[in-house]
């Protein structure tokens, strides 16, 4: 008992650093992507803790600005934004279809809609919505090339067809019909228009077939921005709202976005060390000088990126230093040059942040390590404290939260 109650305070006073979570950033970041879709719905895609943002306060946030549809991958989020109490529309995309699967049951009683791609799968629903005694709304997916979930063409059809007669034995309504884009993030590519074409085949199957359903929704960021023709009733945008690349090309500040997260630690120790230095494990850092070194208290436990030494830097003050040797599992070093200047221990270190403010974004964390962005917001660790802020000025139609917001840490 005594243990664990130790435990817990000590849990709360992380030594570590914090992620901060700007939701004017979201808020704006909704009114504004909404605005560049002719789409009628704007679903928020709140998968992944909302992309490591945070579930609740982002989908709440998401809702107030304008998104009136949630999606997430897995069922227990879908399940939890109800339980929050969020009511908007929210479909979930990924589960294992099992007639005793207690998921699909509670899904189906918070009315989540569920994304339908196989016969069998839609056996699993429609035998549970029989217990229910109400009909599983789905979203039919066409396997459109990405070879992930939904039918492929050639079993569209019959899919189609058991789906009417379910619709009129009323175990199950066709709310949508969507797919997702094997080349989602390279609008340009022909691969898409091609997909495209075969989508509007597959609505027309489904209308001859009998099915009227409201929402037809293919785009996610790249494509909302970049192909308006694929917008159909619905875009489902994920990057694009939390301020990231929707693709290497687009840069989200030339769209009027900004990235909500940020990563900051304090500096726990400055030390001056002579040339000839090895830092770190294994020495592959070595200083040819009299340097400064900076400690910060984040390692790859916290979900830092150990391809990020030597490729990136942190912002202390107004200096950007560099991150160097070998990132260790609650630590990294950085240099902090041959003369420290103001630069103290307790000051504050952003990691990656919104580039406006002089951080490095976590696109350019990403690009460092061959990857992007969204790898790395999404790897930070939950044992991080996420301290959500929201600066009221900045959002001219500014409604009464849903949540409490102000700078509290959950
Ligand atoms: C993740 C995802 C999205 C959002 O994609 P972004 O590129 O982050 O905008 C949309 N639809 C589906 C099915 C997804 O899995």
């Amino acid at each position: 008992m005594r243990q664990n109650a130790q435990s817990q305070t000590a849990a709360k006073t992380p030594l570590t650093g914090q992620v901060t979570v700007d939701l004017s950033a979201i808020s704006d970041n909704v009114r504004a992507f909404r605005k560049r879709s002719k789409a009628p719905h704007f679903m928020a895609v709140v998968k992944g803790n909302a992309y490591g943002h945070g579930l609740i306060e982002v989908a709440s946030t998401a809702v107030e600005a304008g998104a009136d549809w949630l999606g997430t991958a897995q069922l227990s989020e879908a399940v939890a934004l109800r339980k929050a109490g969020i009511t908007v529309p929210v479909l979930s995309w990924l589960y294992l279809a099992s007639q005793t699967s207690a998921a699909i049951r509670e899904a189906l009683e918070y009315d989540v809609d569920l994304s339908l791609g196989s016969v069998g799968q839609l056996e699993v629903l429609t035998g549970i919505a029989r217990q229910l005694g109400r009909p599983a709304a789905v979203h039919l997916e066409l396997d459109s090339g990405l070879s992930r979930g939904g039918a492929r063409v050639e079993d569209w059809p019959g899919l189609v067809a058991r789906a009417r007669q379910a619709e009129l034995d009323g175990t199950l309504r066709v709310r949508g019909v969507w797919t997702h884009l094997a080349w989602a993030d390279v609008p340009a590519h022909p691969g898409n228009a091609a997909a495209v074409a075969d989508f509007e085949a597959a609505v027309e199957v489904a209308r001859v077939a009998g099915l009227r359903p409201e929402l037809r929704h293919v785009c996610s960021s790249a494509n909302i921005l970049e192909r308006p023709g694929f917008h159909f009733d619905m875009v489902r945008a994920g990057l694009a709202i939390y301020g990231l690349a929707p693709a290497g090309h687009l840069d989200p500040a030339d769209f009027g976005l900004r990235p909500a997260l940020s990563v900051t630690a304090p500096l726990v120790m400055v030390k001056k060390v002579p040339a000839g230095t090895g830092v770190s494990y294994e020495h592959q850092a070595i200083t040819y000088e009299p340097r400064f070194l900076g400690l910060i208290p984040l390692g790859y436990a916290d979900g830092i990126p150990k391809g990020i030494s030597g490729r990136s830097v942190v912002r202390i003050g107004n200096r950007q230093v560099p991150v160097i040797g070998k990132v260790c599992m609650d630590q990294f070093m950085v240099d902090l040059g041959p003369d420290v200047g103001e630069i103290a221990v307790g000051d504050t270190a952003v990691l990656f942040g919104d580039p406006g403010s002089g951080a490095a974004s976590a696109d350019e964390w990403g690009a460092a390590i061959g990857s992007h962005g969204d790898e790395i917001i999404n790897r930070i660790a939950p044992r991080l404290p996420r301290v959500y802020e929201s600066d009221v000025h900045e959002c001219p139609d500014y409604q009464e939260p849903l949540i409490e917001r102000s700078g509290h840490a959950v």
